[in-house]
């Protein structure tokens, strides 16, 4: 029948076994063997195998999690198992009085210490994964708790779901017939800024939280729009079972991970439930740190025997609760709305909030990120509002409360011209975004000073927020060139300025008229060049000269340099009136020294990445140590990183690192490497 050479049949199977098992060391363990370029050809072996045999495909390989069809809707998936939602606690005393009412419904005595497992709350989306003879057949969302919807194509683009279960260490046991595993499905903090930024500036609405995002991706009809956006996974528990008896919900998660299922790392057993407090306590203070959303901690009873006895109530159980975290939302007026003007001319609508806390934080000022989003949410001045605060994300609206309007709310109006300096505003074709197109503009000048002389860029001293001000509206400066030819008199017309004051500015000024090629790129403030591209653009052109006649095909020829900035780039250098600008400085003495020479460039090409804090310097010092060398500083982890640099309480980038295997170095080896010791 078939004409499969038997050594092929034999090949496929031990490189699916290979493939798992990588995946399970990459995503489950955190802890890889291989590197991603011979994960790759492994993968592409079977591919290629598969191609020429078509018959030998199975739906648990591991090619087949994508290129499914866009479905028409989603099917209707039953639990066998109902899934329950939990309980909230929102303070100490709430989950006391659980521990009170577990002693009591199991006649207990008060001073018996129940053990309890305890994990983070992930913030996502709940869904069942169904193995049968440990193959993943059917992965529904949690729906109303007794009925989901079939999402099976899209969980299966999720890379940290195994298509097939395995034993993956000698004391797991055998797989069982049947079984249904529960998880929260999520989007990463990053992921979750990446995509709204991508929304944002295609004009789409931003999700309000990564809990949205991780829920619109998976409920996608086509599986591919899923497949690109990062999903993860955390296991917590089991549906229906056949085959095995679980004592303890540790047990469960421990015997979930041998089979190559993820769970979170964080999870613990507590003696009891002082033990619990302590723990939502350490993991509410690492929550910032950590890289995905979470709300709480869940706290179950580790006993399964007890967990039958305690049962559930209408539709939740009482061996479990979730010990929120102080809320991130909050309720208050949209008292105003004012239009920022930013450094690159971009319009930012603000909403002025009625003083609220948040999370222990005063929140007076929200952003409305665009035009199109205002319109979208239809909020209006004088509405009340849903303000959110979501980790390092700036404070946002995420809907009015229009139960609560009188009528007397006011239409927001996004302005046409700049709020500064008059100009009409313009909007690139395909872009959300509103743009003062003036570069003389009040406030973008203003800022556009500040960046030129802040210390990463020409590094003026004693040019802060106010003196650029007072410049400003005084009419000493109109552009950038225009501070390289005041005196020391026109800075004693600005208010606090005496001579010697006065002098010291000037003399600064003077001095930054030496920089590099690159801190001078850099403080130019084109869009999309920050301090590294700068830098990576005079290693690569060597003068200024040089970079100004680059075509868009030149600057692309360099790697990092996508087609958006070449174009801004190429766009800054064609405009008259920057040129002008240019030749203004150029004509004021504004030279370029060559650090390159006076510097070796030991580290050229090489990729830096810092987490946790350093003892011997601020990170900005480190960082500009490593470009003095020629290397590069990144903020994300990724296999493009050459070296990753460990102060003192790392974050999540640290395990990040560790997964992908990277090279760690600590403080001591660091400066070695600068040649500092
Ligand atoms: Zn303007």
């Amino acid at each position: 029948m078939s004409k499969v050479p038997p050594e092929v049949v034999e090949r496929v199977k031990k490189l699916r076994e290979e493939i798992e098992y990588h995946n399970y060391r990459y995503y489950v363990l955190n802890s890889p063997v291989i590197s991603d370029a011979e994960y790759d050809a492994l993968m592409r072996e079977l591919k290629e195998l598969e191609e020429k045999y078509p018959e030998l495909i199975t739906p648990d390989s591991p090619t087949q999690r994508v290129g499914f069809k866009p479905a028409e809707a989603f099917k209707e998936v039953k639990h066998e198992e109902p899934m329950l939602s939990l309980d909230d606690a929102m303070n100490e005393e709430e989950v006391l009085e659980f521990d009170k009412r577990v002693k009591k419904f199991l006649n207990l005595p008060e001073e018996k210490e129940i053990e309890y497992t305890v994990e983070p709350k992930i913030d996502g989306l709940a869904v069942e994964l169904v193995y049968e003879n440990g193959v993943f057949t059917v992965g529904s969302t949690r729906g109303d708790g007794y009925t989901g919807e079939d999402v099976t194509n899209n969980l299966k683009t999720i890379p940290s779901i195994p298509l097939k279960l395995r034993r993956f260490t000698d004391d797991a046991p055998p797989i069982p017939p049947r079984i249904d595993v529960r998880g929260e499905v999520f989007m990463t903090k990053e992921e979750f800024k990446r995509l709204n930024e991508e929304r944002i500036l295609k004009g789409e609405l931003p999700f309000a939280n990564p809990r949205n995002a991780a829920a619109g991706s998976l409920r996608q009809l086509d599986p591919k729009v899923t497949a690109q956006r990062k999903l993860d996974i955390f296991c917590y528990g089991v549906g229906k079972v056949e085959g095995i008896r679980f004592k303890t919900q540790w047990e469960i998660l421990q015997t979930l991970k041998k089979w190559g299922l993820k769970i979170n790392p964080l999870a613990r057993v507590v003696k009891n439930i002082k033990e619990a407090i302590e723990y939502h306590h350490y993991i509410e203070s690492i929550r910032e740190s950590l890289d995905y959303d979470i709300d709480g901690v869940v706290i179950k009873v580790n006993d399964l025997e007890l967990w039958e006895k305690l049962g559930t109530k209408a539709r939740s159980p009482r061996y479990a609760i979730a010990y929120k975290f102080q809320p991130t939302q909050a309720t208050t007026q949209l008292v105003d709305v004012v239009f920022q003007v930013g450094r690159t001319g971009a319009i930012t609508p603000v909403a002025v909030l009625k003083p609220v806390q948040i999370g222990g934080v005063t929140v007076e000022r929200a952003t409305l990120h665009n035009e199109d989003f205002i319109k979208n949410l239809d909020v209006r001045i004088g509405d009340w509002v849903l303000v959110q605060r979501a980790g390092d994300v700036i404070p946002q609206i995420v809907m009015p409360i229009k139960e609560k309007r009188t009528g007397k709310e006011k239409p927001i109006k996004f302005p046409t011209h700049c709020p500064i300096c008059g100009t009409k505003l313009v909007k690139k074709e395909g872009e959300a975004i509103w743009r003062c197109p003036n570069p003389n503009c009040y406030a973008s000048l203003v800022r556009k000073i500040l960046h030129f002389a802040s210390r990463n860029a020409m590094n003026i001293e004693g040019l802060g927020e106010k003196v650029a001000r007072d410049l400003v509206s005084k009419g000493l400066v109109q552009n950038i060139a225009d501070l390289f030819y005041l005196k020391t008199e026109d800075f004693m017309r600005l208010p606090g300025f005496a001579y010697k004051k006065a002098k010291n500015l000037f003399e600064a000024i003077q001095k930054s008229k030496k920089t590099t090629l690159a801190r001078f790129l850099y403080a130019l403030g084109i869009r999309h060049v920050g301090e590294a591209m700068a830098q990576l653009l005079a290693q690569k052109f060597k003068t200024l000269e040089n970079l100004m006649k680059a075509s868009t095909a030149d600057l692309m020829s360099i790697s990092g340099v996508g087609y958006e900035v070449a174009k801004s780039i190429v766009d800054f250098f064609k405009n008259e009136e920057n040129q002008k600008l240019i030749k203004r400085m150029l004509e004021a003495g504004v030279t370029f020294i060559d650090e390159e020479k006076e510097e070796e460039k030991t580290l050229n090409g090489l990729t830096f990445v810092f987490t946790g804090t350093l003892k011997s310097m601020t990170r900005d010092q480190a960082k500009k140590l490593v470009l003095e060398k020629g290397g590069r500083v990144t903020n994300s982890v990724s296999k493009n990183v050459d070296y990753v640099v460990v102060g003192e309480k790392p974050g999540s980038k640290y395990q990040k690192a560790k997964a992908l295997g990277l090279k760690i170095i600590n403080e001591q080896e660091f400066l070695k490497l600068i040649g500092k010791v």
